[in-house]
């Protein structure tokens, strides 16, 4: 008895050991300017074969539409949206020009680095700027951050990819981005890397809706097909467990699919499709946004995010425990009313709001934030009097258990950003 109890013990226990040693890895691939409806109805064989071993979520783009968060859709200000976990009020990327992001708003490989140096990191993308502004590799404003592996520049090879009038050079581009990335992956196997794809956009310029742009999702499909193929690879071979994260920076026009930029229901309606069945109630409340993704890569990668990171965040967590989501700010009389909706399942949980008058951390200082009260999640209200808390502008954080969300109160008449000011 006793002895096939300890062997029964010690079955169990390497079987924990060995899940609890298995490394866990993220890949995240930014296919350009796809509309959800495009991609619903291509014939996508290896991208539906991930969504039926995981998860496909309808998600937007474009900040919330008439506030102070919403953000063009368009690609720079789109991958840095997923980039940073937040919009462009903060990140400051408006356009492709990419003229003065605000590093202050770290990105995930910066975060990953700094505080896990060890780990490495990979990029394979069509777009150089990609790497060289968004992320800034090598600046010291944007924390002398260095890839470990880096594939990209060859837009910029006119030789080995002339650029042809039909813009096909750039399906070239992505095979070999491809090509590189699943060969990296395979041997190297970085911590956490970014695919990035651009023919799709393309073409959705140059032809709309049309064959050409279903053409380019069915080269995608393939695409991601050699991607996962390494995944799979890794998982099979190392003691590792791999997400793979693929979305779209933005949709397209409604009325011929060339264009975007807008704030239209085509150009902000994305979706996202993760490996991982395990999605969490935030996630299938539907509509998640593209600033979910960083919260959701860190918590897969167990990467604890600083607490003054996490108070800038625009996101939520897609996998894992969630608390609340929906935070809201509205002044009321002379009461000034914050709200949430309570996602945690604990009854006896609770949330900690604070308040911040001033906007330190955009130039890099802190914050001095106040406790305005400890409620029950539940409750999924506090109202303050608006005579303690006159000042015309606060950062509010509400802080649960496992997120923690945040909202702006600004001043009466203050303009939304983004129109170009800034
Ligand atoms: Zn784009």
């Amino acid at each position: 008895m006793r002895i096939i109890y300890l062997l029964l013990w010690s079955l169990l226990s390497t079987g924990l050991a060995s899940a609890q040693s298995r490394t866990h890895k993220v890949v995240f691939i930014i296919a350009d300017g796809i509309p959800a409806d495009v991609l619903e109805n291509a014939a996508t064989p290896n991208i539906k074969k991930i969504i039926a071993g995981g998860t496909y979520l309808r998600a937007h783009v474009g900040g919330d539409q008439g506030t102070y968060t919403e953000t063009p859709t368009i690609s720079a200000p789109g991958y840095n949206d997923l980039l940073t976990g937040t919009w462009g009020y903060k990140h400051n990327v408006w356009d492709n020009a990419i003229k003065a992001p605000n590093y202050h708003y770290q990105n995930i490989f910066r975060l990953l680095k700094e505080q896990q140096p060890a780990k490495k990191i990979a990029i394979f993308s069509t777009w150089t700027d990609n790497r060289t502004k968004l992320v800034g590799e090598g600046l010291p404003a944007a924390g002398n951050v260095q890839f470990d592996y880096k594939f990209d520049g060859y837009e910029l090879d006119t030789v080995a990819f002339p650029h042809d009038k039909q813009s096909l050079y750039t399906h070239a581009i992505d095979e070999k981005v491809v090509a590189e990335a699943a060969r990296c992956l395979r041997t190297n196997a970085p911590d956490l890397s970014w695919i990035y794809l651009e023919h799709t956009d393309d073409m959705g310029h140059r032809h709309g809706d049309s064959e050409q742009l279903r053409t380019a999702v069915a080269y995608l499909d393939a695409q991601v097909g050699q991607v996962w193929a390494a995944l799979q690879y890794r998982t099979q071979h190392a003691p590792e467990d791999w997400l793979l994260v693929l979305t779209t920076d933005h949709g397209r026009d409604a009325a011929t699919g060339r264009g975007h930029g807008g704030q239209s229901a085509r150009e902000r309606t994305t979706w996202l499709v993760l490996s991982t069945k395990e999605v969490n109630a935030y996630a299938r409340r539907g509509q998640p946004s593209i600033v979910d993704v960083l919260p959701t890569i860190a918590r897969y990668l167990q990467l604890p995010l600083p607490v003054a990171t996490q108070r800038e965040l625009d996101g939520v967590p897609l996998i894992g425990p969630v608390s609340l989501a929906e935070p809201r700010v509205q002044p009321a009389g002379d009461s000034l009313r914050i709200s949430w909706t309570a996602l945690g399942a604990s009854r006896t949980e609770k949330v900690n709001v604070w308040a911040a008058a001033t906007n330190n951390f955009k130039t890099g200082g802190p914050d001095q934030y106040t406790l305005l009260g400890t409620v029950p999640l539940g409750r999924q209200a506090l109202s303050i009097s608006r005579q303690l808390y006159p000042g015309a502008f606060y950062k509010i954080v509400l802080e649960g258990e496992h997120n923690t969300v945040s909202r702006w109160l600004l001043p009466a008449g203050s303009p939304t950003p983004g129109s170009g000011s800034n």
